[in-house]
Formats: structure tokens, C-alpha cells, sequence
């Protein structure tokens, strides 16, 4: 069920994606795959802020940024032009981070733009381009921590910062914002966001026409809503301090706590950066990007209502997870049974990942397999819940499911059910029963039989044994 809007609660938010598709950092030659490398050697002059060294605009970057964008369907500036966010801290070498800005003459990528979610348009603010700085790392805390410790490795990498406009007004919207964000994401394949930090999100929110609060720190969309969730309660019950503010989501805790009185913007001494030139966003590449834009989730949801006659809900879930809505695909492909295997994709498998609080995209089950099974159930080899089972073992333990497995399972052992058959033969072929009452040999006909009536399913010492049984009664 989605929650009332709260026309008390204003939120705004701003996402940082890291564009991980990239070879290179924005300014520099060094690799934007950052992860897993000895602190320090992932970096060069230029992302190290070295007096001397020039930036050079990462072109690709701007491709990606660029399809980001128009799949939101943003406005597009002619020129962009960089501009310089001036403060000191220790994870920015140059004092400033090269990045964009929407006022005094600035020209960010793009703006305005939309999301829709399920009864709401969120609006873009903006998109723009910027570096990364680097990471700092504490020890335990940040509060209690005796120093940090900073990692450049991660200087300069390219990121699309995505700012909203004011308008969610529930903590629940706000993750259902991102969670349309990721598969946007995730469908034009410029964002691999289940890496570490390669998605980021600060909150804005005021309650009642209050001062606006920033909170940092947000590890995860489920944490969005419950950072958001705090801040509700606690705004409405405190009211906001007068000034802006920042907070920090503790999320051992589970609470917000201040960091400090909110920077204001013109604190940040924006000016255009005189090392890199305007960048002209040509037509043309505007043209070469919209003709190789994939197809968004809002369009695949569409053609999976239409073309496997799914119901709306369940297209919607499949398309918000890229890596779900491809499995099913996949999957379907080896055999058409797409509310079926839909159906277990959004309960079996879904349910499981979000228990484990794991991602599709780390799923190893084959659709070979998620095939097979349904083939089988629909053959009616199997029943429908050994085939979840089968399904969601093969989920867990990420291993193919062997053939012979079909051929176990699909044994009928029960003797209640290879009675009734037995019965049935019996009815069917008096002529043999008369022969195999005369004769032990023809009790191999009558199991033939049994075992054919079955498909071959009927374990044929437990036939065998019935087919005794029975005889000897008649006799
Ligand atoms: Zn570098
Ligand atoms: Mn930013």
C-alpha cells in the first residue's frame, strides 16, 4: 500500500552517481575503477591537485551524462561550462571541486526533467557533471574516531550529480524515487550501482514551511526512508533549528544527529573554472545519443503488459530490477510460460532476495533451469511447489539443477496413488488379469501396463507389490 501524502513534508533529493562504465577519471587518464586498490596509487598530478597540472574533459563521460539526461528527459544546455566549489577539506587536494552550477552564469548539462513513479512526477532541478573527491577514512566512528585517514584513489572519478525538485512528500516516495532512478540507471548502463558509494543520495527536508535540513551519510534506499522517517518525527515534534542545518544518519543508531550549521552557497565562492573551456553540446551527438538510448523501464514494463499479458503490478516489479526483468526474458525464452515464471521471479525469488537483503544482480540461477521447471510443472512431472522449492534451492545454492533430479522427483511413490492406477489397469485389461492370475509371468505385463498408464513415473517395486497384492485377493 503506498503512504497518504504528507502535504506537511517537503522533500528534495540529490543523488550522485558514479558513471562506472567509464575506463577513465573526468579530468585525468587514470582508471575510474578504483575499487580494491592499495590506498594511494590509483592517482596522478592531476587528481592529486598538483600545482601546474591541467584538466582534460573525459569526452565519455559526457556521453553518459548526456544519455542520463534526455532519458529523464531533461533540457539540454548548448554549452556547459565548469565551474569551481571552493572549500577546504581534506579529501579535495585543490581546495575546490570542479563541478557545475545552475546560477551566475553558469551552465550545468542539463535541467529540468521528470521521474514518475506510480501516482506522482517527481521534477529534475538539474544534472550536472562533476569529480569525485576522495574518501576518508575513519576509525570506527566519525565522531569518536583519534584520525582519518584519506584515500585519493578515488579522486576525480566521474560523477552525474541529479538534483530533484521539492516535490516527494513521503520517505516512502523518496525510495520508491530511487529505486526508478536505479533501473533508469541500471537499463542505460552507465551506473553499475551495486557497488560500493557508486550511488549516493543526501536528502533534503522541511516540515512545515520549516528551514530545510540536509541529511549525509545515507548508505541505502532503505535508509533514505528510515533517515527520512526520523527526521519527520523529529521535526514535527521539535520543529527545525532556525537556519539551515546538516545532519548526519547514524544508522547504528537509527538517528540524525548535527553536524553542523549548513554551509550557505555563496560560502562556496562559485566561479568558472579557466582551465577547461565551454563545452558545446552539439546536436549532432545529441542525435547519436537519443538513437542508441535502450529501451527505459517504463517502456520494457510497457511491452511486458502487451506482449507476455502480464498484470500491471508484476511488470512494473520485474522492470525495476534490470537483472530480474533480463532473467525473465531469458527465461521465457526457453519456454513461453511468462505468468508463471513471472510469478516466481516476484514471490520465490524476490522474496528470498529481499529476506537476505541481497540484490538480483548477484543471483546465479540459470533460466535454462527456471525453464526446465516450469516446463515440468506444466507437464505436470512435477507439482507446482516442488518446483518453487526446486527453484528457490537452485536460487540459494546458486548450482544447476541436474536432470536426474527431474526424473526423482517425478517418481510416484505414494502408494495410494499407484493403487488407484493399479485399479484402473485392472478395469481396463480383464484379459490380462485372467492371464496373470493363471500365470506369475504375465504380472510383468500387468506392471507395463501400470508403468505406462503412469508415463513411466510409478516406481515398479511398489508396483509390483500393489499388482501381487491385488491379484491375490481376486484369486
Ligand atoms: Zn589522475
Ligand atoms: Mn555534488
Amino acid at each position: 500500500m503506498d503512504a497518504k501524502e504528507d502535504l506537511d513534508v517537503k522533500i528534495g533529493l540529490e543523488v550522485h552517481c558514479h558513471l562506472t562504465s567509464l575506463k577513465t577519471k573526468l579530468f585525468c587518464r587514470c582508471p575510474a575503477d578504483y575499487y580494491n586498490k592499495e590506498p594511494n596509487t590509483n592517482i596522478c598530478p592531476v587528481c592529486m591537485g598538483l600545482p601546474g597540472s591541467l584538466p582534460v574533459l573525459n569526452e565519455q563521460a559526457v556521453k553518459h551524462a548526456l544519455a542520463i539526461a534526455l532519458a529523464l528527459g531533461s533540457r539540454v544546455s548548448q554549452k556547459m561550462v565548469f565551474y569551481r566549489k571552493n572549500y577546504f577539506y581534506p579529501d579535495l587536494p585543490k581546495n575546490f571541486q570542479i563541478s557545475q552550477y545552475d546560477k551566475v552564469g553558469g551552465l550545468p548539462l542539463a535541467t529540468g526533467g521528470q521521474i514518475r513513479l506510480k501516482d506522482k512526477v517527481v521534477r529534475i532541478r538539474r544534472i550536472q557533471l562533476e569529480e569525485d573527491p576522495a574518501k576518508i577514512v575513519y576509525e570506527g566512528s566519525i565522531s569518536t574516531s583519534p584520525y582519518a585517514l584519506v584515500d585519493y584513489n578515488r579522486s576525480g572519478v566521474a560523477l552525474v550529480e541529479i538534483v530533484t525538485e521539492p516535490d516527494l512528500t513521503t520517505p516512502k516516495q523518496a525510495r520508491q524515487f530511487l529505486q526508478k532512478l536505479r533501473a533508469i540507471l541500471e537499463h542505460l548502463g552507465v551506473c553499475n550501482c551495486d557497488l560500493e558509494a557508486a550511488l549516493r543520495c543526501d536528502a533534503n527536508i522541511s516540515v512545515r514551511g520549516g528551514y530545510r535540513v540536509e541529511i549525509k551519510n545515507i548508505g541505502s534506499f532503505k535508509d533514505v526512508e528510515k533517515a527520512l522517517s526520523f527526521e519527520v518525527t523529529r521535526q514535527k515534534m521539535l520543529g527545525a533549528k532556525r537556519g539551515m542545518e546538516t545532519r548526519h544518519w547514524d544508522d547504528v543508531r537509527g538517528v540524525t544527529i548535527s553536524l553542523r550549521v549548513k554551509e550557505e552557497e555563496q560560502d562556496y565562492r562559485y566561479f568558472p573554472e579557466a582551465d577547461l573551456p565551454p563545452y558545446i553540446i552539439t546536436e549532432d551527438l545529441i542525435a547519436e545519443t537519443l538513437a542508441a538510448m535502450p529501451e527505459l523501464p517504463d517502456a520494457r514494463r510497457d511491452r511486458f503488459i502487451k506482449q507476455y499479458n502480464l498484470p500491471h503490478q508484476a511488470a512494473e516489479i520485474l522492470t525495476s530490477h534490470k537483472s530480474l526483468a533480463d532473467l525473465f526474458e531469458k527465461s521465457i525464452e526457453k519456454y513461453r510460460s511468462p505468468l508463471r515464471i513471472a510469478n516466481w521471479l516476484i514471490s520465490d525469488i524476490l522474496g528470498y532476495l529481499n529476506r537476505k537483503d541481497l540484490d538480483p544482480s548477484t543471483l546465479k540461477i540459470a533460466p535454462e533451469d527456471i525453464a526446465a521447471l516450469a516446463r515440468a510443472v506444466d507437464e505436470g512431472l512435477i507439482n507446482e511447489q516442488t518446483g518453487r522449492n526446486l527453484l528457490l534451492k537452485a536460487a540459494t545454492t546458486g548450482k544447476r539443477i541436474e536432470q536426474k533430479i527431474f526424473a526423482e522427483v517425478s517418481k510416484i511413490g505414494d502408494e495410494a496413488t499407484i493403487k488407484a492406477l493399479v485399479d484402473r489397469v485392472f478395469k481396463e485389461n480383464e484379459k490380462a488379469v485372467k492371464d496373470a492370475l493363471k500365470n506369475e509371468k504375465a504380472i510383468n505385463y500387468l506392471i507395463g501396463l501400470v508403468m505406462k498408464a503412469s508415463g513411466g513415473k510409478t516406481d515398479p517395486h511398489i508396483t509390483r507389490s500393489v499388482i501381487v497384492a491385488k491379484l491375490k485377493q481376486l484369486s
